[in-house]
């Protein structure tokens, strides 16, 4: 039987790291046609000759040389966005595992989904800033789009088979983040330490800030609204410190459907890539029992306000989204290089968000040229 070809962009990264595992344990299925990534060029030369991946792409030229002299001899070296592209065209390539961060992500998303690949989508910015353009490629796409976000990965699998006039509301889990049971004042004067202990995921450092701040909820409610079609006051935020209910569906008549599963990014990984079969891999398997109870809030707005935002910024529609991410992006980077105090996150997404005038999305270069306005703007801020 022919191998599933799978290329993987961000393969350096935390999802990526963990997508290579996935690929590793499953070389009988998944041939890796490619793996791409930016600076981390001898964790891509790691994976090429585990993986046996026949090329590696950089997307900083200034690599390449680097690339060269790690990768393993017979594997082919490029570098640059057209390389990107002409792999997840290519007639080997089945399966595009998207888990680049940014804006950069969007366009081999797209030329993906127009060659009729499947897109297994972790990069949550290129639906946040771009979901208007990407959804209706994914929608008419042979290949179609599977989350691999957990919590969405959670509502897609609660969603299969069941008709949309079934489903009332959307509700996304979160762990409520170091900060959950904090002050507000403490929580204001957080250092970037008490910021990356999350509580139950292992995960990138900018995610994790997110999560402290729930901004990674706030982008993923916009995710959530983009992927399944659902506006955002149907999209509800419910916190589950354990991490152990990744997403729930409530159908009209009150009856909640849920995703349980021990908190790791393998399983919705795997699931991506397997759809619409389910494979075992070695994630522990959740004992309830052994648990004995799981706990659940509501996200508190006043010492969390991240969610009004996101909600704010689908009422207003088009361009807003991005605005969000970009403004958030150089607070967070802010805020690691120690230039703001943690609640100032919030403050100078809000402000950017403020001192913006959302139009329709109606082509790329249009948000880039917003999401580089929201940048400089929030730098002054
Ligand atoms: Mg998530």
């Amino acid at each position: 039987m022919k191998r599933t070809g799978v290329a993987v962009l961000g393969a350096s990264g935390s999802i990526g790291r963990s997508t290579a595992a996935e690929l590793a344990a499953m070389q009988n299925e998944f041939s890796v046609v490619g793996l791409v990534g930016r600076n981390g060029v001898q964790e891509l030369a790691q994976q090429s000759a585990q993986l046996h991946s026949a090329q590696v792409i950089t997307t900083d030229p200034a690599m390449l040389g680097e690339l060269q002299r790690l990768a393993p001899s017979g594997v082919r070296c490029l570098a640059g966005m057209d390389a990107v592209m002409a792999l997840v065209t290519s007639p080997e390539v089945d399966v595009v595992l998207c888990a680049i961060s940014g804006v950069t992500g969007v366009e081999p998303v797209l030329a993906a989904l127009r060659a009729g690949k499947r897109v297994a989508l972790a990069s949550k910015e290129v639906l946040v800033m771009a979901g208007d353009l990407v959804m209706p490629v994914a929608r008419t796409s042979k290949g179609g789009m599977i989350p691999v976000d957990s919590e969405h990965s959670g509502l897609f699998q609660c969603l299969a088979g069941r008709r949309p006039d079934e489903v009332a509301d959307l509700v996304l889990t979160g762990s409520g983040g170091p900060f959950l049971h904090w002050e507000k004042e403490r929580i204001a004067r957080a250092s970037v330490a008490d910021a990356l202990k999350h509580p139950t995921w292992s995960m990138g450092g900018k995610i994790t800030i997110d999560s402290a701040s729930l901004m990674n909820k706030a982008l993923e409610v916009i995710e959530a609204h983009h992927l399944f079609g659902v506006p955002g006051e149907r999209i509800k935020v419910l916190i589950n410190p354990q991490s152990i209910v990744h997403a729930l569906i409530e159908l009209v008549d009150g009856t909640l459907l849920g995703q349980f599963s021990t908190p790791s990014m393998r399983l919705a990984i795997r699931y991506a890539l397997t759809y619409p079969a389910r494979q075992d891999g070695d994630v522990k398997k959740l004992d309830l029992a052994a648990l004995g109870k799981l706990d659940f809030y509501a996200p508190d707005l006043e010492r969390f306000p991240a969610l009004t935002y996101a909600y704010e910024s689908l009422r207003a529609g088009g361009t807003m989204p991005a605005v969000l991410n970009a403004a958030n992006d150089v607070a967070v980077e802010r805020f690691r290089s120690g230039g703001i105090p943690f609640a100032r996150i919030w403050e100078i997404v809000e402000r950017t968000m403020s001192a913006h005038t959302p139009v329709p999305v109606s082509a790329l270069d249009e948000l880039k040229a917003v999401d580089r306005w929201a940048r400089e703007y929030a730098r002054t801020l």
